[in-house]
């Protein structure tokens, strides 16, 4: 039977007519063996052609394997499927008096996407989610089975892979002593006189920080500052507390996020930003992000804020993170610390496709990285200049997966020599 099968956003409907959902690993390696060409869905959260199967690929989801979520409290490792979401992962997690190091701004993403395309959180410490990563299983293009652990030469390009190396069945992570976080929103903070060091200060006031503005005028709308109880405490000079519980989006209600005025509580109902229960950020959106070096975090702002009106025109938010150095050949935060500039944008791509263009222009001096699951324009060899190790990563798509069987439009363009 014939389905139509979207993303999450819905502005990318897949050309595939069904959503394989096989019940068993034998299943899943079976289906991978016998297709010429596989692409793995995650939850669908990505804006962008990453997972697209192109009209003659398999469309494969394995949402439907039976979830492993086994914790070692010795060990503070879990091994999780690829198909869970991080939201019942964290709960198992927290279970075990246990923690994962940080969270994105949702829950609702699965663990094997998230880390196929860099996902992070905030945090001058925090490194991408898969930087909690120990290893991966795969199965790879003539169905066999495949582990890449961390003292594997592989393991840099095994886990942001963009789904390119085959299919990842689990994933087994660190996990770190549960905390408590506090989780307070500030609201007018001024662009004018932020310097490159009040923004370091800034940001590194707590253990995740992230920084808002909708760009109708220069500066911050609001600030979200979550504090680790476990940690020393810091003031938060710059902005003023909010009085009412706040959304990042203007006009979404604050019943969708998680608890404010520094109520404390679990890590895992505080490092996200929205709950799981609800519809995350506002539903109707596009979105784009950019990761450069955190060094050129206040010249880029100032970038941004020199064509205020035009990226006002088609956005909703604009959301300021920090990401810590990481190993991951393709991860937009390899290599160096990272300021993450993210736009959530109107529902209209005819409308923000030019927006980003002028965009990515005017952050071309600042080396930006584009987040691989977002709307992006930046073209082939820009992308080989500033991830200096995709032909690294293109030579081992090629040894694990000769036949290409995994690479769909959107990774041959990236890894294109
Ligand atoms: C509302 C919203 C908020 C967001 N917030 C953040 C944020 O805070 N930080 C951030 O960095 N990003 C954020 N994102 C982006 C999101 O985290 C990424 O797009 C992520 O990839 C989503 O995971 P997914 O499971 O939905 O992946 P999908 O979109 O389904 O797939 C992404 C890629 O992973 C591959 N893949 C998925 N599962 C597997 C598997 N088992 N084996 C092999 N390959 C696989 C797919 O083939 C594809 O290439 C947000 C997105 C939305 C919609």
């Amino acid at each position: 039977m014939s389905e139509t099968i979207t993303n999450w956003a819905g502005n990318i409907t897949y050309s595939a007519k069904e959503l394989h959902r096989p019940y068993s690993l034998d299943g899943v390696a079976a289906l991978v063996a016998g297709s010429a060409s596989v692409r793995v869905l995650g939850s669908g959260h990505s804006f962008n052609e990453i997972a697209e199967p192109g009209p003659e690929g398999v469309l494969l989801s394995i949402a439907d394997l039976p979830p492993v979520i086994d914790v070692d409290t010795a060990a503070r490792t879990v091994r999780v499927s690829g198909g869970v979401r991080y939201a019942e992962l964290a709960r198992v997690v927290y279970t075990h008096g246990l923690a994962l190091p940080n969270m994105a701004s949702l829950p609702h993403i699965s663990v094997a996407g998230s880390v196929a395309t860099g996902t992070h959180g905030s945090g001058v410490g925090n490194g991408p989610l898969s930087s909690a990563v120990r290893e991966v299983e795969l199965i790879t293009a003539d169905g066999s089975v495949l582990a890449i652990g961390r003292d594997d030469p592989r393991f840099g390009g095994a886990v942001t892979s963009l789904g390119a190396l085959g299919v990842v069945t689990a994933l087994t992570l660190d996990l770190v002593p549960s905390f408590d976080v506090e989780q307070y929103v500030f609201t007018e903070l001024p662009l004018t006189g932020l310097d490159s060091a009040t923004f370091g200060t800034v940001m590194a006031s707590a253990y995740s920080v992230s920084l808002f503005t909708d760009w109708r005028a220069p500066g911050f709308r609001q600030a979200w500052v979550k504090r680790r109880t476990d940690q020393p405490l810091a003031d938060f000079p710059w902005a003023a507390p909010a009085t009412e519980k706040m959304h990042p989006v203007p006009g979404m209600p604050g019943v969708n996020c998680t608890e404010q005025f520094g109520v404390a509580g679990p890590w895992q109902d505080r490092l996200p930003h929205f709950r799981a229960e609800f519809t995350p950020s506002s539903g109707t959106e596009l979105q784009s992000e950019y990761l450069l070096p955190r060094e050129h975090a206040v010249e880029a702002l100032h970038a941004v804020d020199g064509i205020r009106e035009t990226v006002a025109g088609v956005l909703q938010i604009c959301e300021v993170r920090t990401v810590a150095a990481d190993e991951q050949w393709l991860s937009p935060s390899y290599g160096r610390d990272t300021v993450a500039l993210h736009f959530t944008w109107i529902e209209d791509t005819a409308a923000v496709l030019p927006v980003v263009h002028r965009l990515e222009e005017a952050l071309d001096p600042f080396d930006a990285r584009p987040h691989w699951g977002k709307v992006f324009t930046t073209p082939a060899d820009l992308l080989r200049e500033r991830y200096p190790r995709l032909g690294d990563f293109r030579k081992l798509a090629r040894e694990l997966d000769p036949e290409g069987k995994f690479a769909n439009a959107f990774v041959r363009t990236v890894l294109a020599d």
